[in-house]
Order: C-alpha cells, then structure tokens, then sequence
C-alpha cells in the first residue's frame, strides 16, 4: 500500500462530486482502483497479545463485522466527508438508523417532540414504539416554531423531524427549530432523504444529527437497502457507539459497496433527476386535469423563502392533486407505461405513488386530512428518463382519464 495511493482525500475540503469518488477510500496491498469488498464476519489476529490490545482499545484495527468492517468504514467516511460531520454509522436500513438515533440517546421518563408529517414507519417509531419504553412523545405541525416552543417540557431530550415531507413536500426552519432544541438543551435530528445530503445540509443548519435512508437516493438505482447516523464524535461516542455495536443494525459490506458506487454519481443524479422534476413541475401547473402543483424548486410553493433559504434545490421529488379524486388518481397512475407504480424514491426509473392507499394507508383519513393528503393526492419520484419522454407519458395519460 502506498502512501499515494491511499492519501489522497483525507481529511480535505475537496468540492463533493470529488469528495463522492475520492472519499474516504482505503487500499488494500494490492491498490485496487475500485473500492475493495471485504465480505468478512470477523478478523484474525497475530497473536493472543495483539487479540488482548484490540480488544482493550489499544490497537485500532476491526474486531468484527458488526461492530466495523472495511468497506463499510468507507461508506461512512466518504458520508462524513460530504455532510461535513465528524463520524458516523451505517445501518442496515434507514428506519434501522431513525430508530438508532432516537432510542440511543433517551431513557424511560423522557419527552421526544416530533414533527407530524413523517414516513409512515418513522411515526410508527415516535408514536407506538417509543412510549411502549414509558418515552413521552409530542407531535406538532412541525411547520410553525412556536409548536416547537410549546411543546417543551423540562423532560424533553430530542427532536425529530424530515423536511421536505413525505408526501406533500412541507419545508421546517431546520435553524430555528436547531436553535429551540439547543435552549431546550434537547437533540435535533433530521431525516435528510428527501433534501439529500447535496441539497440541504442540516448539521450547518443547527442540527445535532442527520440520518438518512441510503436505500433512496444514494443507492438510487433500486438495488439495496442501507442507513447512516451522522453527528459529532462527541455524541456518537457517548451515546450511539455501545448501543450500535449491542443492538447490532450493522450493514453489509456487499450493501456498503454498492452505495459507495451509487455516491461516485450522487452529484450527476440528483442534478439530472432535479432538472428533470423542475421541468414536469412547471409541466402540471399548467395542465387543466391538475387541482395544484406541490414542488420545492417553484416560486409558488407555500414556502419558498423557507427553500431559498435553507436548500440549494427543489428535490426530485413532486406532489400533486388530481382534479376528480381517487379514480382520476388511479386511472392517471394505471394509464403510465414509462413512469412506474412504486413506492420508492430517489430512483433512476420514475416511480408514482398514491400515498392514501399506499405509504400513509396505516393513518386515520382525519390524520391524513391534516396532512394535506387528499384521495387526489399523488407523488412523483422524478428519474432520469428523457424529460420529454416523461411528459409525454404524463400527457397520455391525463388525456385519457
Ligand atoms: C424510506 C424512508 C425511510 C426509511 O428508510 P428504509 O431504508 O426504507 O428503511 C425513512 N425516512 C424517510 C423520509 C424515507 O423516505
């Protein structure tokens, strides 16, 4: 291994497109050009005395898989290095680091406030599992500061919340909400898939702790699942560490290539899959069979100072409402040949969704109601197909509803 080859990154402040091929590489003696796959479970020692120096801390090098492994170490630096944080941990799912990163840090008697528009297993997490560990939880509209405010009590230990939200792309003041969490001295952590790590960057914002599911938009090409919590040394030492290597949500060194090649064409992706929702946006604003357009990236949507602010993109993601409720929604989704029914995101196909009946089925239709989900309400997960060939699909099939 020579130091050429293995240096190179480390530690710098390379712009991320270099940083997603670059990143946290580490060679092996044979200085392979692609990121090495380590699938081991375990490692083998020189000598009793170097197995005792391990395990004691004293020599740095991995014990087991669950704990670390070599390919997954470079999933998590090269994730460091793009979101600016100081260590991280990459799980086998992202609800596998949601609920890491939430149940890691509270204890029995404690009060977690969370934002209520959230992924269907994350509010699962919040609302049913936590309290069955005697955790009390508080959601709130998420989207107004003072909830947050309100909803402090001298108990409370975090934070959680997703912006934009799934399905209906809600942007939350990630600063403000950072600034009441630290007064509070409570933790903030922000799920980051819709925004990526590209697009909104919560750890300069004020948050605590960003965790993604890397199953979206990092993999992006449908093929695996994976997670990671971010945060600083301090707090992943202190109160992630143990439970991760205990709990063990480890994720797969086959998994952890995958998504160290799906970083190296991050950046190319999400500009493309980005310029491609922009343009299908302003596309079904002005198409008659549609009630109203919900994209990040448009100057109309609810709250566009909030996006300039805080996002450097509008997500490839879009909303939308349907004239004619849950038929014409049907009929719209079943008349697509290009666009795929799905409910993944982030993806190179185009994938549709009708959230009332699939993500957020599990909601009551009045919890939906206040989430602004509609039976007309569908989500687009914008590919990177040729825009106009999606246009065309949308165009044949809103024509024939
Ligand atoms: C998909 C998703 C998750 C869960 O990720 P998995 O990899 O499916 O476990 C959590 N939060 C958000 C916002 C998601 O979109």
């Amino acid at each position: 291994m020579t130091d050429k080859s293995n240096s190179a990154i480390r530690g710098s402040n390379l712009r991320p497109a270099t940083q997603m091929v670059h990143g946290g590489i580490s060679r092996s003696q044979f200085g392979e050009t692609c990121e090495a796959m380590f699938l081991t479970q375990g490692f083998i020692y020189d000598s009793a005395e170097a197995a005792e120096a391990r395990f004691k801390g004293e020599d740095t090098g991995f014990i087991y898989s669950r704990y670390a492994n070599p390919t997954v170490d470079m999933f998590e630096k090269r994730m460091c290095a793009l979101e600016g944080a100081e260590d991280a941990r990459a799980t086998a799912s992202g609800m596998a680091a949601v609920s890491a990163a939430l149940l890691c840090q509270v204890n029995a008697g404690d009060h977690v406030v969370a934002a209520r528009a959230l992924f269907g297993s994350c509010r699962w997490v919040i609302e049913t599992l936590m309290p069955q560990f005697g955790i009390k939880t508080t959601l709130i509209d998420g989207t107004d500061l003072e909830n947050w405010q309100k909803a402090v009590r001298p108990n409370t230990k975090a934070f959680f919340l997703e912006s934009p939200t799934n399905p209906t792309l809600e942007v939350i003041d990630i600063a403000g909400v950072a600034q009441i969490a630290d007064a509070a001295g409570a933790k903030l952590v922000v799920d980051n898939v819709f925004a990526t790590p590209l697009l909104q960057k919560p750890l300069e914002l004020g948050a605590h702790i960003v965790v993604y599911s890397a199953t979206k938009h990092i993999d992006g090409q449908g093929r695996c699942l994976g997670g990671i919590v971010l945060s600083s040394a301090e707090w992943i030492e202190e109160y992630l560490h143990d439970y991760f290597r205990h709990t063990g949500p480890s994720l797969s060194p086959f998994n952890a290539w995958t998504l160290l090649k799906g970083l190296e064409t991050l950046p190319v992706r999400i500009k493309q899959q980005m310029a491609n929702a922009g343009t299908i946006a302003d596309y079904l604003a002005e198409h008659k069979a549609i009630k109203r357009v919900i994209y990040p990236g448009r100057a109309d949507h609810p709250q566009a100072d909030l996006v300039q602010k805080q996002m450097s993109g509008g997500s490839t993601l879009i909303s939308f409402e349907m004239n004619g409720g849950k038929k014409a929604a049907f009929d719209f989704e079943n008349g697509l040949e290009i666009i795929q029914i799905s409910n993944n995101l982030g993806d190179a196909k185009s994938l549709i969704t009708h959230p009332a009946t699939t993500t957020h089925k599990n909601l009551a239709e009045e919890v939906r109601a206040e989430l602004g989900i509609t039976d007309a309400t569908v989500r687009l997960s914008t590919g990177l197909e040729d825009v106009q060939d999606l246009i065309a699909d949308i165009d044949n099939a809103l024509a024939a509803i």
